[in-house]
């Protein structure tokens, strides 16, 4: 073993200390490097330990008392259990590792500080800790010899019957397993509580801090309703604040244990945190997730105005109740081993098959889980198959989300890393509403895909008439029963692209093979499908919107360009006015779809920026026989451009306008919507994605032209409720949102209108 000392500061710890320290030890010393609030400790090393067995011979005694033992006789192992613990309580510490730790904890305090000891399992390669027995912890240890004593008290919790058990069973050597103890300063918390350092469900970079009166154990343990404060890391405020009644603490009780007291008086109600605590929480929250790169839950405690930070770790286990929620009834030690973003509501289980080249998709069979780094739409048919859908990269909005919940195929997109954590044939539970990943078949899950059915009860197609239009949003035919289902008020965004990327063609192969009618064929059976699950009701059909590298991967795309950045480049109806062909295709598509009755088809153009681009395509479809004065042709406003430009829009003539606030939000606070890494980033809710917003909903009012939105943002109902606010006409969201966005949109009216007549009264 390397030479190191017998005891650590842990200023002085580093990560790979980790078999010095044991797991306790490292993290603690990983939490004070990045300059969290750690309670000041010491941790007594495993050499420590080691020297001890040494010096005393105890490592040939425990040897002989265990090497020969059948761990399957329960009573031998009892007995021998006890007498190795009672060896390891009796001997003698070593002079060099009694002094260490005498010095150590006269320099901690020189007023016999109280501290907890605690022990930390030091083998990296133990699954559970618990299990190996190595969870020993002594409370409000004060004194030297006290101290001295819980030490040897941890070291030989090593030896409990159920520790040795697990490590035979595990096949660790005994002779090598080690402990290391860490020692430190109790935090006797006057307010305490538990962390997420982002919202748990959504991922979005919201923190939640529960917190209450006392010790933690209350709010750990569920015993007493904290007080909960949301705290948007986006806008630094406190998005949420609910003070509850507390009506008990927990509290030391004297040197030794804890109380369940009553709380009395104006404590009971009072705000536990103040507004600077919450932000300093959640700041300490956030440099935690930074630096381990996944949420952390975190425990926290505050004395006299300090704050303490407890303990940080991934969410990584369903035992508790916070973590619980979603997926009630599940084996309790089920395990967490992945997480991303929740994209497709639902919960599946079945066996993983990675697919790293779409060539490969052959290999998937119904009811697997394709895990990849990102779907393509030739992979569509293979997303078809599957249960669930888990990728690496890509945010609520890339192909996989999309495509998953038109499916109603449960997928957790961004996980960073599913495509090396998973292997192939292993058995998972995905749970696309809380954004993770289990390991094993949970109870709950349902082998086949869970999406529901559209909603019931208050919300239920028809029993909620709104003023505001709420429609849905549909990318692949097949989905259009289902989204009629919901009874939304029409389709307020057609993503053709889906479809004609599904054919596995580019566009350019339909034209340069001659198969023109083959293409204009498809595209017309495809929008049919659509129109005719939604009889009478407006369908906003968009012309074609795929980015380079999506054509890529299919016949024809060995012509499309390379584009460093495809997002800014030859897509939307930039690409469609150089290429009238292409251009021409999908506008034959629409004349037979008109000139056959469907008079309620509306045309959107994707990725405007200048109103002259409207003009010129309402131009050239003018030059292929469509009336264009007496059909609908609208703009998406998803580039800032077209939203500070919107009167010009007007004035050129659009009959509608839609928010793509997808491409919106991207081109204005310049974050990819694609990128994992800066999904944390990506704020649906910014100033100026909010004031483009408005802007253009209030020029669109004027002009008494329909200003509607279909990115993702209108499938969040807080976003409806200020949409529906600033004077939104129509709100597109997704067939699994409509029922809480009708019903978002409803209350909010409501209010709108009790309001002003309140006012009225009051005048
Ligand atoms: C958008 O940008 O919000 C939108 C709806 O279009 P897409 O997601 O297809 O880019
Ligand atoms: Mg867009």
């Amino acid at each position: 073993m390397k030479d190191m000392p017998n005891i650590l500061w842990l200023e002085e710890i580093r990560k790979e200390d980790i078999i010095s320290v044991g797991g306790k030890g490292a993290s603690l010393g990983e939490m004070a490097s990045i300059g969290l609030p750690v309670p000041r400790a010491f941790v007594v090393t495993a050499q420590a330990f080691r020297m001890f067995l040494v010096e005393t011979g105890l490592d040939q005694k425990i040897f002989t008392l265990s090497d020969h033992l059948d761990v399957e006789n329960n009573e031998a192992l009892e007995k021998a259990a006890d007498s190795i613990k009672a060896l390891v309580l009796k001997a003698k510490m070593p002079a060099a590792v009694k002094d260490g730790i005498r010095t150590a904890y006269k320099k901690m305090s020189d007023n016999n500080m109280i501290v907890a000891v605690r022990s930390s399992a030091t083998a990296e390669d133990l699954p559970d800790a618990s299990f190996a027995g190595q969870q020993e912890t002594y409370l409000n240890i004060k004194g030297e010899s006290a101290l001295l004593s819980s030490v040897q008290k941890c070291w030989a919790s090593l030896y409990g019957a159920r520790a040795i058990y697990y490590r035979a069973k595990q096949g660790f050597d005994d002779r090598t397993v080690n402990i290391a103890v860490v020692v430190q300063q109790l935090v006797r918390s006057e307010k305490s509580g538990v962390m997420f350092t982002s919202h748990p469900i959504t991922g979005e970079p919201l923190t939640i801090i529960e917190g209450s009166w006392g010790l933690g154990e209350a709010v750990v343990s569920g015993s007493v309703s904290p007080d909960k404060y949301v705290f948007d890391q986006r806008s630094e405020q406190i998005a949420e604040r609910m003070v509850a009644d507390k009506k008990i603490e927990i509290v030391s009780d004297g040197d030794n244990g804890t109380k369940s007291v009553a709380i009395t008086g104006t404590r009971r109600n009072a705000q536990v945190l103040s507004d600077d605590e919450v932000a300093k929480l959640a700041m300490y929250g956030k440099i935690a997730e930074n630096h381990y790169g996944v949420p952390q839950d975190v425990e926290w405690g505050i004395v006299a105005g300090t704050i303490y930070i407890l303990q940080s770790r991934p969410i990584t286990t369903i035992g508790n109740k916070k973590e619980a929620k979603g997926m009630s009834g599940q084996k309790k030690e089920a395990k967490i081993i992945l997480q991303g973003q929740g994209a497709a509501p639902g919960t599946a289980a079945g066996k993983v098959v990675i697919i790293r080249d779409v060539k490969d998709t052959g290999a998937v069979k119904e009811g697997d889980i394709l895990v990849t780094r990102m779907t393509n739409p030739d992979m569509v048919p293979a997303m078809r198959k599957v249960a669930a859908i888990v990728t690496d990269e890509g945010g609520m909005t890339c192909h996989a989300a999309i495509v998953s919940r038109e499916l109603g195929t449960p997928a957790v997109v961004g996980t960073k890393t599913a495509t090396q954590v998973l292997k192939n044939g292993q058995i998972i539970t995905v749970d696309g509403e809380m954004g993770l990943i289990y390991d094993g078949e949970l109870e709950v899950a349902a082998p086949t895909k869970t999406m529901a059915t559209p909603a019931a009860g208050a919300s239920a197609p028809g029993s909620v008439i709104t003023a505001t239009s709420v429609k849905v949003n549909v990318s692949i035919p097949e989905a259009a029963a289902r989204a009629a289902a919901t009874g939304a008020d029409g389709v307020g965004l057609l993503r053709i692209e889906h479809l004609i990327l599904g054919l596995n063609k580019t566009p350019g192969w339909f034209i340069t093979n001659n198969r023109e009618e083959d293409f204009v064929k498809e595209l017309h059976d495809g929008i049919k499908i659509v129109l005719d699950a939604f009889p009478g009701k407006p369908v906003w059909v968009r012309t074609l919107d795929a980015p380079t590298d999506e054509f890529r991967n299919m016949m024809g795309g060995e012509n499309e360009p390379h584009e460093h950045n495809p997002m800014l480049g030859w897509r939307g109806i930039r690409r469609d006015l150089q290429s009238p062909e292409q251009f021409r295709l999908q506008v034959e598509a629409f004349k037979r779809l008109w000139k056959e009755g469907y008079e309620n088809l509306g045309v959107m153009f994707p990725m405007v920026s200048h109103p002259d681009q409207f003009t010129a395509a309402k131009e050239m479809m003018g030059g292929w026989g469509v009336d264009v004065e007496n059909v609908t042709l609208g703009i998406m406003i998803e580039i800032p451009s077209s939203a500070i430009m919107i009167e010009d829009f007007l004035k050129a003539g659009i009959r509608f306008a839609s928010f793509g606030t997808n491409d919106l939000i991207q081109y204005t606070i310049a974050i990819d919507r694609n990128n994992e890494n800066v999904a944390d980033m990506y704020q649906p809710k910014h100033p100026a994605v909010l004031s483009l917003i408005h802007g253009a909903i209030q020029m669109c009012r004027a002009y008494n032209v329909e200003c509607s939105i279909c990115g993702q943002a209108g499938s969040d109902p807080k976003m409806a409720v200020w949409l529906v606010e600033h004077g939104i006409a129509s709100i597109s969201a997704n067939i699994d949102a409509i029922a809480k966005i009708r019903e978002a949109v409803a209350r909010t009216e409501k209010r709108i209108i009790l309001e002003a007549a309140r006012n009225r009264d009051a005048e």
